[in-house]
């Protein structure tokens, strides 16, 4: 094992794990309907290959798209196409999503597993990523597949697992690591395997001890696995950093973990690849933490991608207090949800309800040049210049400065003693700059 790992920059933060990290992961109810988005993460939206009035099984394909950038989706629970319209997700993205309505039978496609004990084929294993529609389970969304073909034959050495789960109250990936290590490890050997990877890590911060000795004990009979314990600190979670405190490398600014021969994604990913690989199972739930101080009784629960959100906070009991923001991911880098009946997808790893006491309302100060935001900034940005520029309108100062190196932690905006709203100033910047092309 390694340990004590870290990376420069960052903050140290209340967690709040304590609200969900010692909640088993629980099955959902069945819900009444489902909304499958048919773009779940990035890339091209799938075609729906079902129509209103369809009956559906569990499992069952629905949507695909012959885009090489793109990922197919299926059925979560089984019924009745009832129609097909666009509506926002829990992320706020509006897409094109099938309803379908539960008939209680939970009738499944069981698709045929091959005898999977010899080599692995890199190209089999894209095809079997695209079929089950993995995409990246850590927030970004991006297909699997399309990440992994990109990979072959490039000299990627190191395959990281990433779960770090850095973000204060998310506790899915530690549940996941707790009572899954087995499917992760063997997940991360798959990709070792087919990249011709020296060598697998599984990056845990140091705030799940009991996820770490688990994989730890589990990895010691897997060849080239390693488990690897990086010190609490956000945003240990960005791949970027991830790869800087497990390996030492630097992801140059604008390039990918590949440019440095790594391979990085969430460990809920790398568990879906192996359910897929072994067992024949299609990407169709996911573990979500419903969490917070607004929530009665937090869990994790095993969500079926397209349930409103509204019926998971239902299942813990509703909400609880002065609810003031209900969030999909973490509260540093997650998004506020407008529409309670608005579907998860297979990128969200949280809901987070918040009542007035977590949030600070405070109204922003003239900044006092403490410098805090730089030493906070994981890419080494100087947030306090940069808003002075954007608060001028100064794009083009902002762009000279690298406005766009920004990842969004927030973390500028967290350690702010005047509350300046550095973060949301920057990405106002990014936005701006990207709309006019240059
Ligand atoms: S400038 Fe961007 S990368 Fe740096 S701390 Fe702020 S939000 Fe994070
Ligand atoms: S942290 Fe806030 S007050 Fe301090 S230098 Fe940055 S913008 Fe100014």
């Amino acid at each position: 094992m390694i340990n004590n790992i870290s990376f420069s920059g960052g903050v140290h933060m209340n967690e709040y794990k304590e609200f969900s990290e010692k909640q088993p992961i629980e099955k959902q109810n069945l819900p009444e309907f489902v909304h499958i988005p048919v773009l779940q993460g990035t890339g091209v939206a799938c075609e729906p290959l079902v129509k209103k009035g369809d009956t559906v099984k569990k499992g069952q394909l629905i949507g695909s798209c012959e885009a090489s950038y793109s990922s197919s989706v299926h059925a979560s629970i089984s019924g009745t196409v009832v129609d097909i319209k666009e509506m926002f997700t829990a992320e706020g993205k509006k897409v094109s999503c099938i309803s379908i309505e539960n008939d209680g039978t939970e009738d499944e496609v069981v698709y045929e597993t091959k005898n999977r004990d010899g080599e692995v084929d890199p190209k089999e294993l894209v095809q079997v990523a695209k079929d089950a529609g993995i995409i990246g389970m850590g927030g970004g969304g991006f297909p699997f597949n399309v990440k992994l073909n990109g990979a072959i034959g490039k000299g990627v050495d190191s395959i990281l697992a990433n779960g770090a789960e850095c973000e204060p109250f998310l506790t899915s990936d530690h549940r996941t690591m707790v009572e899954h290590p087995e499917d992760v490890i063997k997940g991360v050997a798959l990709v070792v395997d087919a990249l011709n990877a020296d060598a697998g890590y599984i990056a845990v911060e140091d705030n799940k001890p009991d996820a770490i000795d688990l994989l730890d004990k589990t990895a010691s009979d897997f060849e080239k696995i390693t488990v690897a314990s990086m010190i609490t600190k956000y945003p240990q979670g960005d791949s970027a950093r991830v790869i800087d405190s497990v390996l030492n490398r630097k992801v140059p600014i604008g390039e990918r973990s590949g440019s440095v021969n790594a391979f990085v994604s969430n460990v809920g990913t790398f568990k879906a690849l192996a359910d897929a690989y072994y067992n024949g199972k299609p990407s169709i739930e996911r573990v979500i933490s419903v969490t917070g101080p607004g929530v009665a009784n937090p869990k994790n629960i095993l969500a079926k991608v397209g349930t409103p959100v509204i019926d998971l906070i239902n299942q813990c009991g509703g909400f609880k207090g002065d609810v003031v923001a209900v969030i999909s991911g973490g509260p540093m880098s997650g998004h506020q949800i407008f529409d309670l009946d608005s579907p998860v997808t297979k990128s969200i790893t949280g809901i987070v309800v918040l009542t007035r006491e977590y949030m600070d309302f405070r109204d922003p100060t003239p900044c006092i040049k403490c410098d805090r935001c730089i030493h906070a900034c994981p890419v080494k940005l100087n947030p306090q210049v940069l808003e002075k520029a954007i608060r001028k309108e100064n794009f083009d100062m902002a762009k000279k400065l690298h406005v766009e190196e920004c990842i969004q932690c927030g973390s500028c905006s967290f350690v702010c003693p005047a509350k300046r709203h550095l973060a949301e100033s920057i990405k106002r910047a990014i936005n701006e700059i990207w709309a006019r092309g240059n």
